[in-house]
């Protein structure tokens, strides 16, 4: 996939396919006996309000002229217990439906959400941010209304058309065959819209989709815009991407708010046909049609109408649900290229022999990042990465733990095929240190348990004193428990990388890969650190990518990356003999220093 930026809108679809209403229908499905309940009630509470146009037409034509007072009475007790059993079974089903509604919501949202965790690096390579989150909260969100009430509305009403234009049958035929006559009305206009609104539809989910992108990406770049001073830029594209919702929106709800006035004036036209023709076979000599039925018949063709606007509604937002249906359903389906193989097999206890064999790298077709890479490690070795920005260097490693699959050639631990071993039983034993050192929102002490959710608080302590975290985590005004914000913005990158530092060392693992670690810590940190690194490299393979060579010197192998190759490689002292690249590095740096 091309990636994608917030100004762009995604792809649009253009057929709506069927199974994914099937697909939706799945969700439902644990839940259609209280559903079917539901419906039960609802048609019962309906079947009787049914009844009360008849009782007002007795009460016209017979009780009144009869002064029959015991059964007007009665018939009013009966209206009224009608109308009270009609209103706790609504009760019920405002309760029932947004409780099923909301259970089928978080199924949706939960499987999303589970699969957004399985996708690679990939996945989130190509797409901003916002449109993922904006497919697991708003789009899901608006499948609401769809699943408390459109469903069981829906049904509902169907079966009160039926029983209402069985009672009005019951009433007068003629009059029922001219209320008819309004639908073929209607469905011409459905015919005649429903294209252009599901167009409609699917503009909006891709506007909104922008904004959101465009408000993530601007929160997450809020330090970034407020140094530059690019606040009124930001504004200015916010202001477009906001107008540009906003007028999508307007478009599509105008097709929505279409369906709603040609429902009442085809029920104006058809009623005025009623009464101008009901009050004239009235007047006729030998009328059979009394002054009863065309009032009980008027009634019922309000209760006609009412069905009709509800499913012209259900209409309405099974367009737009369908629109977002799309989007939901095409991120649960997004293949998980990163995957275990079919006959995958758990990783051995891994002792740290890494082999690239040929391996062969890009990002996008065509373009090669890393060619007929070679090089093997020996076990517990510290190898580091060194070169250009861009040459590859973090490519390397994060093939190491399959966050990318190779185009060709094979990656070996110990001698195995990483791509024929579970993804997991991989990962599990391995300790990596992004660029970024991520820390989550909770205490430190949460944040160094995530790499050993086992540990212990001993445990976690220790581990940070190792790196040397210990002083500064305890300076704090609650020590451990210090609550940290998402991204760790009280910290300071220093103290973040310790924080990771501590993270990996807990996690114990076999191969440990620190990409950049160590290029934002302070000297006097680095010379503190440098320490507890060295004892948190004990006993493992390291990869060690670091702009400063004076942290990676006593590396037993420098391998020195760029043109999508391993130019040079050996000790630090080799690598200097050479009077290379290497040494060519080494000396700006050091050139750079004396300045
Ligand atoms: P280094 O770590 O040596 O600075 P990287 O391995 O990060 O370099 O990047 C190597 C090349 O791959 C660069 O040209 C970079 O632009 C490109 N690249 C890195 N990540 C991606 C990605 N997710 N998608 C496409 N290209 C990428």
């Amino acid at each position: 996939m091309a990636r994608n930026k917030y100004d762009m809108d995604e792809i649009l679809e253009d057929s709506f396919d069927v199974s994914q209403l099937k697909r939706l229908a799945g969700y439902i499905k644990p839940y259609k006996n209280k559903m079917l309940l539901v419906i039960i009630l609802l048609l019962s509470s309906s079947a009787l309000t049914m009844l009360i146009p008849i009782f007002f037409k007795q009460i016209m034509d017979s009780y009144i002229p009869d002064k029959d007072m015991g059964m007007i009475i009665l018939m009013c007790v009966f209206t009224t217990l009608i109308a009270l059993y009609t209103a706790i079974t609504w009760r019920f089903k405002i309760q029932t439906m947004s409780i099923i509604g909301q259970s089928i919501i978080h199924s949706i949202r939960t499987d999303i959400f589970c699969h957004l965790q399985e996708l690679p690096f990939s996945y989130y390579d190509d797409r901003p941010h916002g449109k993922i989150q904006v497919r697991v909260v708003n789009y899901v969100n608006s499948l609401s209304d769809l699943l408390s009430n459109g469903i069981v509305n829906t049904i509902t009403d169907l079966c009160n058309l039926i029983f209402i234009i069985i009672f009005m049958l019951i009433c007068d035929v003629r009059l029922t065959l001219i209320c008819l006559c309004g639908l073929p009305l209607l469905a011409l206009v459905v015919v005649f819209i429903k294209k252009k609104q599901r167009r409609a539809w699917q503009i909006q989910s891709n506007k909104q989709s922008n904004l959101n992108a465009y408000i993530a990406e601007s929160i997450n770049g809020i330090r970034v815009t407020q140094s530059f001073v690019r606040e009124d830029e930001n504004t200015d594209i916010f202001n477009n991407l906001s107008q540009g919702y906003r007028k999508a929106w307007m478009h599509a709800v105008r097709f929505n708010f279409t369906m709603g006035p040609s429902v009442d004036i085809i029920s104006a036209i058809t009623t005025s046909f009623v009464y101008v023709l009901g009050i004239k076979w009235m007047l006729m000599p030998d009328a059979t049609l009394t002054v009863g039925t065309i009032i009980a018949f008027t009634a019922y063709i309000g209760r006609f109408w009412a069905p009709i606007n509800t499913l012209a509604g259900f209409y309405n937002s099974l367009l737009t649900a369908i629109s977002y249906l799309e989007r939901i359903f095409e991120t649960i389906d997004e293949p998980v290229l990163v995957k275990d193989a079919p006959n995958a097999v758990s990783m051995p206890p891994i002792k740290g022999t890494v082999e690239f064999r040929d391996v062969c790298f890009s990002y996008e077709e065509g373009h090669r990042i890393l060619n007929k890479i070679n090089f093997t490690t020996k076990e517990g070795e510290t190898y580091a990465f060194v070169g250009p920005t861009g040459a590859g260097k973090s490519t390397i490693v994060n093939l190491i733990s399959r966050f990318y699959n190779v185009d060709s050639g094979q990656i070996l631990i110990d001698g195995t095929d990483i791509s024929t071993v579970t993804i997991r039983s991989l990962r599990e034993q391995m300790g990596v240190m992004m660029q970024d050192s991520f820390i989550f929102s909770g205490t430190i002490m949460d944040n160094i348990r995530y790499g050993n959710r086992e540990a212990t608080d001993e445990q976690v302590i220790q581990a940070a004193k190792t790196v040397c975290a210990h002083d500064f985590i305890s300076a704090m005004e609650n020590g451990y428990y210090t609550e940290v914000n998402e991204r760790g913005s009280r910290l300071s990158a220093g103290q973040r990388q310790l924080i990771s530092f501590a993270r990996a060392l807990l996690a114990d693992p076999k191969i440990l890969i620190l990409d950049e670690a160590t290029s934002s810590i302070d000297t006097e940190t680095e010379i503190l650190l440098q320490k507890g690194l060295n004892r948190l490299l004990e006993g493992r393979t390291s990869f060690i990518i670091a702009h400063r060579l004076s942290t990676i010197k006593n590396a037993d192998c420098i391998m020195y990356i760029d043109k999508g190759g391993i130019l040079e490689r050996g000790s630090h002292d080799e690598l200097l003999a050479q009077k290379g690249e290497y040494y060519n590095l080494y000396m700006s740096q050091f050139d750079f220093l004396k300045e």
